[in-house]
């Protein structure tokens, strides 16, 4: 039975797609078997995981509307070992189209229902809104990783995603919880940083990540050659702790 996660956030470029490739590539380097599924219009994950997202031949976009099965869609990522299910452009029309549809907010849930025994990791990138694509991925779900930026504004639009995963927990899917905060982009030179993630530990508790992300060219750098930091440069700091946040991901389903 896989662990499903969502990495959500409804701000843009706070390290999501970011952290959904690089969980994957580190969960997959721990041999734990992993499923990316891709559920942000712009491809970014599917691209990022080295797949061409203008040459699908299925994607999340059929599997969502029930004319494609997630066998047929899921391809392997190109150096990573792990598989994913890829998304492109075509997926923004998805959202209009599942209005007229049954069960809409579900799914994504009863497609991946017929893979989960095949891993033991199934990551979902959100997009950047609070939309019917998100709550198809929220209520698939057991969880929601949160990355966040050690930001003044960081907590900003947070209570927003809260009372949503608030909403789909009392209404839509009674399983799901949130996992973490992730500290993201983390510059330990900067003073605000620091104090920012000092508040955030004093005021989530155990709700935070003991792995921090370090801001990492090698980590922006990798998406434009088609793979995932953590096999581009395994070495690096960025990469380091991808896979540290791995094991500490090993670590907590064991206690879900
Ligand atoms: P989102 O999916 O939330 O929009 P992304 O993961 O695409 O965010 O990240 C936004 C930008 O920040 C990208 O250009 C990405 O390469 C860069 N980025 C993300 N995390 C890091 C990091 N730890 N260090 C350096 N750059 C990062
Ligand atoms: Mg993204």
């Amino acid at each position: 039975m896989a662990k499903i996660f969502c990495v959500a956030n409804q701000k843009g470029g706070v390290g999501k797609t970011t952290t959904a490739v690089n969980l994957a590539a580190g969960l997959a380097q721990l041999e734990q078997r992993v499923l990316l599924v891709d559920l942000d219009p712009q491809g970014n994950a599917t691209m990022g995981a080295g797949i061409n997202k203008s040459g699908l031949e299925a994607s999340v976009y059929e599997v969502m509307l029930g004319m494609a099965d997630v066998t047929k869609a899921r391809q392997h990522s190109v150096n990573g070992k792990f598989d994913v299910l890829p998304a492109n452009r075509e997926l923004a029309g998805a959202e209009v189209e599942m209005v007229e549809l049954d069960n809409r907010e579900t799914r994504l849930k009863s497609a991946l229902a017929t893979v989960d025994a095949d891993y033991d990791f199934i990551l979902i990138d959100c997009p950047p809104a609070l939309s019917m694509l998100t709550l198809n991925g929220l209520c698939a779900a057991h969880g929601v990783i949160i990355p966040m930026q050690c930001e003044y504004y960081a907590l900003e639009g947070l209570s927003d995603l809260v009372n949503t995963i608030k909403k789909v927990h009392a209404k839509l899917n009674p399983d799901l919880k949130i996992i973490g905060l992730l500290r993201v982009m983390f510059d330990p030179r900067m003073t605000l940083s620091q104090q920012v993630s000092a508040q955030l530990e004093q005021h989530f508790g155990d709700k935070i990540f003991k792995t921090i992300i370090p801001r990492n060219v090698r980590l922006a750098e990798a998406p434009s050659y088609g793979m995932p930091g953590v096999t581009f440069d395994p070495a690096s700091k960025g990469a380091q702790a991808y896979i540290a946040f791995g094991a500490e991901m090993v670590e907590r389903i064991k206690t879900l």
